[in-house]
């Protein structure tokens, strides 16, 4: 009966049970890199900039249209610095299809409005509308960072970054003590903070003089002195504040890695790391870092603009190839993390279908909501080419699926892909926490999403 049973059953076993010791160092290795580029990547705009950076030192030149490519030529595409396309030229033209990989690297944080500062008995705030799916009350009482960039008339970009280093201020958004909160805490977790009660405290101390908003007038020379850049300059600013926290392992046995903004940025780590160690690839490999999964994939640099057909149309032809032809023999890893099971909540699970911690890179056929609303479900085909592909090169993966049947759901840039023409499927890392300002994923899996990228990138 146990021979029929191995035989007949599928079964599923802990990661840990099917690696050596050899790979075991390997996971380490990759994870260190990954930390690393997490630490440094706390908004869209730092996680290009830091991916072009480490492209361009394996030889990544920037694509500029009309550029004549060979197989091996390895190039990018930096869409306005809030999202990236990166490629691999490969033997084969691309009338056989390119291989793609797919992930974001904006993350849910606390956007500052356009006119954000302003004083409220004697201290200064910025007011703020926060971007992507939060649960507000995770992000008080935490220390915030400041990131991002402030446009100024003259046509020149101050990036701006407060708080990473360690001897830098911090912000925060406060909360009520317990004492007085009798009221507060009557309501739901929905209700208990609202959207424009985000303010972030940005100072106490009044500036030296008479008259009204002294204490914003310290907070605004402070920041003139550091950037150079006046109240008005808000208008056209991108700036967001996001966890102060360092990336981190956690657990005794250091087997996890706590961060801000693993969704998805530990999947585009994954593709970049598998496009810089591909070679010679016989397609063409392609490497997209998307910006504003978090909104809807909207806007020019969301997956939905056309800033990715236009850079596949003109590799197309340059080859004489016409793009829906390489569209539709392409293959679309969507590479965006799944909800990790989390024994503290398994009352929103189905054990049976949900991610688990350190079972490898968790594949969802479909995502969507309310009978599979939304989704692009990708086709049986497409899942029994992966069984082969990740058999075959001992990938670690596992089926995954977003909680219980009507528990909830959510969406990836899969759609957008596969209504391109593209055969597109969901892959990625199980994460703990996910959304939170803390996330938490397993080292594990974060390396066996690189290995499953790697294996499609580097397929015949
Ligand atoms: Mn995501
Ligand atoms: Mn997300």
């Amino acid at each position: 009966m146990d021979e029929l049973r191995s035989k007949l059953f599928y079964e599923q076993k802990n990661g840990y049970d099917l690696i050596d010791t050899e790979e075991r160092l390997k996971v380490e290795d990759y994870c260190k890199g990954y930390m690393d580029y997490l630490n440094r990547s706390r908004m869209e705009r730092e996680a290009v900039a830091n991916a072009i950076e480490q492209a361009e030192d394996l030889g990544f030149v920037e694509y500029v249209p009309g550029m004549a490519l060979k197989a091996g030529d390895k190039i990018y595409k930096n869409n306005r610095g809030k999202a990236l396309i990166l490629a691999v030229i490969g033997k084969k033209p691309l009338s056989e299809g390119a291989v793609i990989a797919g992930a974001h690297v904006d993350s849910p944080r606390i956007d500052l409005k356009q006119v954000t500062l302003y004083e409220q008995d004697e201290m200064a705030y910025f007011k703020t509308h926060y971007y992507g799916g939060i649960k507000k009350y995770q992000w008080v009482t935490i220390p915030l960072e400041l990131h991002g960039a402030v446009a100024l008339k003259s046509g020149e970009v101050v990036n701006v970054v407060i708080g990473r280093e360690k001897d830098e201020p911090k912000f925060v958004i406060t909360d009520l003590l317990p004492h007085l909160a009798a009221d507060q805490m009557k309501k739901t977790m929905a209700e208990g903070f609202t959207g424009e009660g985000l303010n972030i405290l940005l100072g106490s101390t009044p500036y030296a003089d008479e008259g009204k908003d002294r204490v914003k007038l310290a907070v605004m020379s402070i920041l003139n002195d550091m950037y150079g850049i006046t109240e008005e300059d808000f208008l056209s600013a991108e700036l967001a504040a996001v966890p102060a926290f360092d990336v981190c392992e956690i657990g005794l046995d250091r087997s996890l890695i706590g961060g801000y903004g693993h969704d998805d940025r530990v999947c585009a780590y994954a593709e970049l790391r598998a496009l810089f160690d591909v070679q010679d690839p016989e397609r063409t490999c392609v490497c997209i870092l998307a910006d504003k999964e978090e909104t809807g994939s909207d806007g020019v640099t969301g997956m939905q603009s056309a800033c990715f057909d236009v850079f596949m149309k003109d590799l197309c032809e340059s080859q004489g190839v016409a793009l829906r032809r390489c569209y539709e023999k392409s293959f679309c890893l969507s590479a965006d993390v799944s909800n990790a099971f989390d024994p503290l909540y398994p009352e929103v699970s189905e054990k049976r279908s949900d991610s688990k911690v350190n079972y490898g890179m968790a594949i969802c056929k479909f995502t969507g909501a309310r009978g599979k609303g939304g989704t692009s479900d990708a086709s049986a085909e497409v899942v029994a080419y992966l069984r082969r592909l990740f058999e075959r090169e001992n990938v670690v993966w596992q089926m995954a699926e977003l909680g219980k049947v009507d528990q909830g759901g959510g969406g990836t840039i899969a759609k957008y892909m596969a209504n391109r023409n593209i055969d597109t499927i969901d892959a990625g890392v199980p994460v703990l926490s996910m959304h939170a300002p803390f996330e938490v994923v397993a080292k594990f899996d974060c390396y066996m999403t690189y290995k499953g990228v790697l294996a499609a990138y580097a397929d015949k």
